[in-house]
Protein backbone atom coordinates (compact mmCIF):
# COMPACT_ATOMS: atom_id res chain seq x y z
CA UNK A 1 0.00 0.00 0.00
CA UNK A 2 1.24 3.43 -0.65
CA UNK A 3 2.24 5.71 1.99
CA UNK A 4 -0.25 7.81 3.86
CA UNK A 5 -0.41 11.59 2.68
CA UNK A 6 -2.75 12.61 4.78
CA UNK A 7 -3.85 14.83 7.54
CA UNK A 8 -1.57 13.49 9.98
CA UNK A 9 -3.12 14.75 13.26
CA UNK A 10 -6.10 12.49 12.47
CA UNK A 11 -3.77 9.54 13.20
CA UNK A 12 -2.73 10.58 16.90
CA UNK A 13 -6.18 10.48 17.61
CA UNK A 14 -7.06 7.69 16.16
CA UNK A 15 -3.84 6.13 18.32
CA UNK A 16 -5.34 7.90 21.49
CA UNK A 17 -1.99 9.82 21.83
CA UNK A 18 0.16 12.89 20.48
CA UNK A 19 3.33 10.79 17.83
CA UNK A 20 4.74 13.80 17.22
CA UNK A 21 4.38 13.66 13.16
CA UNK A 22 4.06 17.37 12.82
CA UNK A 23 7.09 19.65 13.82
CA UNK A 24 7.01 21.97 16.05
CA UNK A 25 3.24 22.55 15.85
CA UNK A 26 3.43 19.19 18.06
CA UNK A 27 5.16 21.30 20.74
CA UNK A 28 2.38 24.11 20.62
CA UNK A 29 -1.04 24.74 21.74
CA UNK A 30 -2.45 24.65 18.12
CA UNK A 31 -1.84 20.38 18.36
CA UNK A 32 -4.85 18.66 16.84
CA UNK A 33 -4.52 16.29 19.96
CA UNK A 34 -4.62 18.67 22.32
CA UNK A 35 -7.48 20.46 20.67
CA UNK A 36 -9.77 17.35 20.32
CA UNK A 37 -8.20 14.41 22.40
CA UNK A 38 -11.06 11.65 20.95
CA UNK A 39 -10.93 9.70 17.60
CA UNK A 40 -11.61 11.54 14.58
CA UNK A 41 -14.80 10.79 12.22
CA UNK A 42 -18.54 12.40 12.51
CA UNK A 43 -18.85 9.95 15.90
CA UNK A 44 -15.20 9.78 17.35
CA UNK A 45 -16.26 12.68 19.81
CA UNK A 46 -19.44 10.12 20.76
CA UNK A 47 -18.15 6.55 20.39
CA UNK A 48 -15.55 4.73 22.55
CA UNK A 49 -15.48 1.30 21.87
CA UNK A 50 -13.62 -1.41 24.35
CA UNK A 51 -10.75 -3.25 22.07
CA UNK A 52 -10.75 -6.74 21.89
CA UNK A 53 -7.31 -8.00 21.85
CA UNK A 54 -7.35 -8.68 18.42
CA UNK A 55 -7.71 -4.99 18.29
CA UNK A 56 -5.19 -3.64 21.04
CA UNK A 57 -1.94 -5.85 19.11
CA UNK A 58 -3.56 -3.39 16.00
CA UNK A 59 -3.59 -0.72 17.47
CA UNK A 60 -0.04 -0.71 18.73
CA UNK A 61 1.23 -1.90 15.42
CA UNK A 62 -0.48 0.87 13.84
CA UNK A 63 0.82 3.35 16.12
CA UNK A 64 4.78 2.26 15.73
CA UNK A 65 4.12 1.94 12.20
CA UNK A 66 3.27 5.67 11.93
CA UNK A 67 5.77 6.78 14.53
CA UNK A 68 8.33 5.99 12.05
CA UNK A 69 6.03 6.19 8.37
CA UNK A 70 7.16 2.92 7.78
CA UNK A 71 4.33 0.69 5.34
CA UNK A 72 3.11 -2.66 6.07
CA UNK A 73 5.22 -4.59 3.92
CA UNK A 74 8.68 -2.79 5.14
CA UNK A 75 7.54 -3.31 9.13
CA UNK A 76 7.18 -7.00 8.69
CA UNK A 77 10.25 -6.72 7.56
CA UNK A 78 11.72 -5.41 10.17
CA UNK A 79 9.87 -7.78 12.94
CA UNK A 80 11.13 -10.54 11.10
CA UNK A 81 14.69 -9.69 11.25
CA UNK A 82 14.12 -8.74 14.76
CA UNK A 83 12.73 -12.15 15.38
CA UNK A 84 16.10 -13.68 14.45
CA UNK A 85 18.31 -11.14 16.27
CA UNK A 86 19.44 -12.25 20.00
CA UNK A 87 17.85 -10.61 22.94
CA UNK A 88 13.67 -9.62 23.14
CA UNK A 89 12.55 -9.35 20.08
CA UNK A 90 9.72 -6.62 20.94
CA UNK A 91 13.09 -4.48 21.63
CA UNK A 92 15.09 -5.29 18.92
CA UNK A 93 12.27 -4.13 16.29
CA UNK A 94 12.09 -1.11 18.51
CA UNK A 95 15.83 -0.24 18.05
CA UNK A 96 15.98 -1.32 14.01
CA UNK A 97 12.83 1.38 13.64
CA UNK A 98 15.61 3.91 15.48
CA UNK A 99 18.51 3.26 13.90
CA UNK A 100 17.02 4.09 10.08
CA UNK A 101 18.59 6.89 9.06
CA UNK A 102 15.51 9.20 8.57
CA UNK A 103 14.54 8.50 12.06
CA UNK A 104 18.16 9.82 12.92
CA UNK A 105 18.42 12.81 11.50
CA UNK A 106 15.22 13.87 12.63
CA UNK A 107 16.05 12.96 16.61
CA UNK A 108 19.26 14.98 16.07
CA UNK A 109 16.84 17.85 15.36
CA UNK A 110 18.09 18.65 11.54
CA UNK A 111 14.33 17.73 10.66
CA UNK A 112 11.34 18.72 12.25
CA UNK A 113 10.06 14.96 12.09
CA UNK A 114 9.97 11.76 10.66
CA UNK A 115 8.59 12.82 6.99
CA UNK A 116 10.94 15.82 6.41
CA UNK A 117 13.59 13.21 7.65
CA UNK A 118 12.93 10.65 4.87
CA UNK A 119 12.38 13.23 2.20
CA UNK A 120 15.75 15.11 3.16
CA UNK A 121 17.37 11.95 3.46
CA UNK A 122 15.94 11.03 -0.08
CA UNK A 123 17.16 14.59 -1.71
CA UNK A 124 20.77 13.51 -0.50
CA UNK A 125 21.38 15.82 1.85
CA UNK A 126 23.43 13.87 4.82
CA UNK A 127 26.12 12.03 4.38
CA UNK A 128 27.20 8.62 6.46
CA UNK A 129 30.78 8.57 7.44
CA UNK A 130 31.71 11.15 5.03
CA UNK A 131 29.84 9.04 2.72
CA UNK A 132 26.55 10.26 1.14
CA UNK A 133 23.47 8.01 1.48
CA UNK A 134 20.19 8.74 0.16
CA UNK A 135 18.24 5.28 1.57
CA UNK A 136 16.00 6.58 4.24
CA UNK A 137 15.76 3.27 5.57
CA UNK A 138 19.58 2.97 6.42
CA UNK A 139 20.59 1.47 8.89
CA UNK A 140 23.45 3.27 11.01
CA UNK A 141 25.62 1.76 13.65
CA UNK A 142 27.43 2.94 16.92
CA UNK A 143 30.34 4.81 16.43
CA UNK A 144 29.01 6.48 12.56
CA UNK A 145 28.80 9.67 12.19
CA UNK A 146 25.72 11.46 10.61
CA UNK A 147 26.71 14.87 9.05
CA UNK A 148 24.76 17.84 7.15
CA UNK A 149 26.72 17.74 3.33
CA UNK A 150 28.62 20.72 2.92
CA UNK A 151 26.38 22.26 0.13
CA UNK A 152 23.22 21.57 2.34
CA UNK A 153 24.43 23.42 5.51
CA UNK A 154 22.37 26.53 4.11
CA UNK A 155 19.33 25.01 3.70
CA UNK A 156 16.55 26.60 5.16
CA UNK A 157 14.48 24.02 6.31
CA UNK A 158 17.47 22.35 8.57
CA UNK A 159 18.57 25.77 10.11
CA UNK A 160 14.78 26.77 11.46
CA UNK A 161 15.05 22.97 12.17
CA UNK A 162 17.90 23.30 14.56
CA UNK A 163 16.52 26.09 15.83
CA UNK A 164 13.97 23.66 17.50
CA UNK A 165 15.97 20.90 18.89
CA UNK A 166 16.14 22.36 22.25
CA UNK A 167 12.60 22.11 22.60
CA UNK A 168 12.44 18.65 21.21
CA UNK A 169 15.85 17.66 22.74
CA UNK A 170 18.25 15.35 21.51
CA UNK A 171 18.74 10.93 23.14
CA UNK A 172 21.50 10.86 25.32
CA UNK A 173 22.80 8.11 22.95
CA UNK A 174 23.47 10.77 20.08
CA UNK A 175 25.74 13.74 20.19
CA UNK A 176 24.73 16.28 18.17
CA UNK A 177 27.32 19.03 17.31
CA UNK A 178 25.08 22.09 16.20
CA UNK A 179 28.07 23.87 14.83
CA UNK A 180 29.66 21.52 13.00
CA UNK A 181 25.98 20.11 11.77
CA UNK A 182 27.17 16.62 12.71
CA UNK A 183 26.06 14.05 14.96
CA UNK A 184 27.72 10.74 15.98
CA UNK A 185 26.16 7.58 17.45
CA UNK A 186 27.41 7.01 21.20
CA UNK A 187 25.84 3.67 21.22
CA UNK A 188 22.47 2.00 20.38
CA UNK A 189 19.48 2.93 22.32
CA UNK A 190 18.44 0.37 24.98
CA UNK A 191 14.73 0.25 25.89
CA UNK A 192 14.49 2.78 28.33
CA UNK A 193 15.59 5.50 25.71
CA UNK A 194 12.00 5.08 24.18
CA UNK A 195 10.18 7.73 25.95
CA UNK A 196 6.57 7.15 24.40
CA UNK A 197 4.10 4.85 25.59
CA UNK A 198 4.52 2.12 23.40
CA UNK A 199 3.90 -1.74 24.24
CA UNK A 200 5.74 -3.66 21.70
CA UNK A 201 4.91 -6.86 23.24
CA UNK A 202 1.56 -6.65 21.73
CA UNK A 203 3.16 -5.98 17.92
CA UNK A 204 5.15 -9.87 18.62
CA UNK A 205 1.83 -11.25 20.02
CA UNK A 206 0.14 -9.86 16.56
CA UNK A 207 2.54 -11.07 14.38
CA UNK A 208 3.16 -14.39 15.81
CA UNK A 209 -0.07 -15.75 15.43
FE1 LIG B 1 0.00 14.79 16.58
FE2 LIG B 1 1.68 16.76 16.24
FE3 LIG B 1 -0.75 16.88 15.15
FE4 LIG B 1 -0.38 17.12 17.78
S1 LIG B 1 0.32 18.53 16.18
S2 LIG B 1 -1.93 15.89 16.77
S3 LIG B 1 1.29 15.68 18.15
S4 LIG B 1 0.88 15.44 14.65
Amino acid sequence: MARYTGPVCRLCRREDMKLFLKGDRCYTDKCGFERRAYAPGQHGAARKRKASNYGEQLREKQKVKRIYGVAERQFRGYYYKASRLKGVTGENLLVLLERRLDNIVYRLGFTADHAQGRQLVRHGHFTVNGKRVNIPSYLVRAGDVVAVSEKSKKLKTIEESLTGVDRRGVPQWLELDKEKFTGRIKAMPSREDFTLPIREQLIVELYSK
